[in-house]
């Protein structure tokens, strides 16, 4: 069996949402896909081990914020690599609140969903939202999977359904350049030396955290 072939799927990449009591959550999916139009439902796979999972459960409500190509990459960083349990994924990040969850404004635009069913997988819970409130915010291109592992150079984080054990950023650069590797998000940075105030532009961290994976 080639699994190579899976990577020739589709994916967008999102931002879901929830509220936990006073507090708002939220992590980055990809694998989110309509499946009718009348009324609106939306599939979205969540790992298990994600706190977003488990407020989704007792909320019954999640938001959905659709990045955009020039969404600001700290929002996959922060959303993606951090988790809710002990980070405030919110500061700092411009949003609003629609129906009690918090959606993203720098974004394509947003669906906010009420759980209508869910299913149980080894790893991940897919949850079958409606779509009860929605706003279109720009025609700009909606971020894809592949623009962000190809432009962004990003990886997949551990609990994406699109995880793969050893994979590697990939660079679509050539010849002798230095390349540095965040070890938070696996972003790859070309250049001989990291400038002294670099920060990882995908998820925030300092020049400390990365380490030279090619001379
Ligand atoms: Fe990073």
């Amino acid at each position: 069996m080639d699994k190579k072939v899976l990577r020739n799927l589709s994916y967008g990449v999102y931002v879901v949402t929830s509220k936990d009591k006073d507090r708002n959550i939220g992590c980055v999916a990809n694998s989110i896909m309509q499946v009718t139009s009348n009324p609106s439902v939306i599939a979205v796979s969540i790992n298990h081990d994600n706190y977003t999972n488990k407020i989704i459960k007792e909320t019954k409500k999640f938001g959905v914020s659709i990045l955009k190509e020039t969404t600001d990459p700290k929002i996959i960083g922060t959303f993606g690599f951090k988790s809710s349990n002990d980070t405030d994924k919110f500061d700092g990040i411009n949003f609003k609140v629609i129906s009690e969850i918090p959606v993203l404004e720098d974004t394509c635009g947003y669906m906010v969903c009420k759980v209508i069913d869910m299913m149980e997988t080894s790893t991940h819970t897919i949850f079958l939202g409606e779509v009860v409130e929605a706003d279109d915010y720009s025609n700009e291109n909606a971020m894809t999977y592949k623009y962000y592992h190809e432009y962004l150079k990003g990886s997949s984080p551990k609990n994406a359904p699109t995880y793969e054990e050893k994979s590697i950023p990939q660079s679509n650069k050539e010849g002798k350049t230095k390349k540095w590797k965040c070890s938070f998000c696996g972003y790859i940075y070309e250049g001989d030396e990291l400038p002294d105030n670099f920060v990882c532009p995908i998820c925030g961290v300092g020049k400390e955290n990365f380490e030279l994976i090619e001379d």
